[in-house]
């Protein structure tokens, strides 16, 4: 048995692990970065095949908040942001089996056929609409109230699916999109918060938050290097079995055992972190009782199935665009598709297209059990309806995610007070992860910091 004491264990060394294990050790701190895989990274993943540089999970990301921003000016010397082409700036919405391009301004609003009539004159009135009161409203139910049922078929509803494979009827907007719903309360309107926003004071640094798309050079997993390069190297335990954390007088003890050979290790820390959420919370933290953890532990999570597919000559219409969107109310297998080879340099053949197809979501769970030749039929078929490719594809890999996004829906607030009192009961014990404070790259990163200041 290997006895080990260090300041910080973290279990997980997905984004939000890796970040904070990168934070404290520039701060001095000795961690221990505790990973079930035998890899560090997560769901982020990159592939590289016959030419084609493709994501397993997450394709982009947003950046959106200062910390994010800043996490890339530290590692600059280890890894690059890449911007997407400007030239494939357009986005999609699907209306028919024909992609419409998303208006990008007041012209191409009034002109589009994803909108209807009457709710683009209804959007004139969103200003003087008055604000909702409902702290648990659902997205959709906010959305319609300010701007129209179209707006949340062709825009909202679409705009959830990419980012929670998600149920616009179920998300609760506070939780959810809180900018959204804090535009509403503090300034009174979307539009009115928007313009008003922009205009105040910005630091350097919030300058820097242009909420631009981004990947890295080389794809998301020279991201996942560049923290793993800055860590060191015996502060990371991977292929991790049975982790588990008692409580002691004077902190915890974390023990596993090692995946290869069996051999168990015991680390004492003041200070214990956990990234996920899940049953497999319960099972690393059996001194919370059933009733606390249950509140964490039920969160509901879309199950996505990410697909990466791949030709090395593209004979369809051009995909020199962001990607498409595809509302509920078109009745599709497929969520949404991401043109990777348009958005990123070097990432398919020349003359070639890789797409980052999502199919599933909270709203088709049964997509995730069809077979490989199933899932290939329905995304091959989508591409030659819509997009005018016949081709079979050169490059075709799935992935699949039976816990990908975790749903911060009507149980959300019951979850973020389990969270505290679990907290406040065991001091020390810190429960982080995207089952709080907001699923994208950027929301991990910053949690990340916040808790680096906190420790
Ligand atoms: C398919 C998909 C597409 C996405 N697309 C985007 C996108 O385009 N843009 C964006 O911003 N976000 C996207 N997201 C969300 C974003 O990627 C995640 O929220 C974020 O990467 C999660 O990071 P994390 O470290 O919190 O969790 P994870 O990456 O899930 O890491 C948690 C780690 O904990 C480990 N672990 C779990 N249980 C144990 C245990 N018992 N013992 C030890 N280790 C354990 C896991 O193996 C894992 O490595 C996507 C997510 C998925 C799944």
């Amino acid at each position: 048995m290997k006895d080990i004491k260090c300041d910080v264990v973290i279990i997980g060394a997905g984004l939000t692990g890796l970040t904070l294990a990168y934070y404290l050790t520039k701060k001095g701190k000795k961690v221990a970065l505790i990973e079930r895989n035998d890899k560090v990274g997560g769901v982020i993943n990159t592939g590289n095949v016959d030419g084609f540089v493709y994501e397993k999970g997450p394709t982009t990301g947003v950046l959106g908040s200062e910390e994010l921003v800043q996490l890339f000016e530290d590692l600059q010397s280890d890894c690059k942001l890449e911007l997407t082409n400007p030239e494939a700036k357009e986005r999609w919405i699907l209306k028919g089996n024909k992609w419409e391009a998303l208006p990008s301004g007041l012209f191409s609003a009034i002109q589009t056929p994803l909108f209807s009539l009457k709710d683009k004159f209804r959007i004139l009135g969103e200003p003087f609409r008055k604000k909702g009161n409902n702290p648990n409203e659902t997205l959709s139910d906010m959305v319609i109230r300010r701007m129209g049922k179209s707006f949340l078929d062709y825009a909202v509803d679409p705009f959830i699916s990419g980012i929670y494979a998600g149920d616009a009827t179920k998300l609760v907007t506070r939780f959810a999109m809180p900018k959204l719903y804090y535009l509403e309360q503090d300034y009174g309107s979307f539009i009115k918060g928007a313009i008003k926003k922009k205009k105040e004071p910005k630091t350097e640094l919030q300058k820097k938050v242009t909420r631009e798309v981004f990947s890295v050079e080389g794809g998301l997993g020279n991201l996942i290097k560049a923290l793993e390069k800055n860590i060191p190297e015996d502060s990371v335990f991977c292929g991790a079995d049975n982790a588990g954390v008692e409580v002691k007088p004077h902190g915890f003890i974390t023990t596993f055992s090692d995946q290869s050979n069996g051999e168990e290790t015991k680390i004492s820390s003041g200070k214990v972190v956990t990234t996920f959420g899940g049953t497999a919370l319960a099972d690393i933290l059996p001194f919370v009782s059933f009733d606390q953890m249950d509140k964490v532990s039920n969160t509901s999570y879309a199950k996505v199935v990410k697909v990466a597919v791949g030709y090395k000559k593209w004979e369809g219409n051009p995909v020199k665009a962001f990607g498409g969107l595809v509302p509920t109310i078109e009745n599709q297998a497929v969520l949404g598709v991401l043109f990777s080879g348009s958005l990123f340099r070097d990432r398919c053949p020349r003359e070639g297209a890789l797409l980052s197809v999502f199919v599933g979501g909270v709203k088709r769970p049964d997509m995730i059990d069809k077979t490989d030749d199933e899932l290939k039929n329905i995304v091959v078929e989508a591409i030659r309806k819509t997009l005018k490719e016949t081709k079979e594809p050169d490059f075709f890999e799935i992935n699949r995610y039976q816990n990908a996004i975790p749903q911060y829906d009507i149980l959300s607030e019951a979850r973020l007070q389990a969270i505290d009192s679990i907290e406040e009961a065991y001091p020390g014990l810190f429960i982080a992860g995207n089952i709080k404070d907001g699923i994208g790259m950027a929301d991990r990163v910053k949690q990340a910091v916040q808790l680096v200041n906190k420790l």
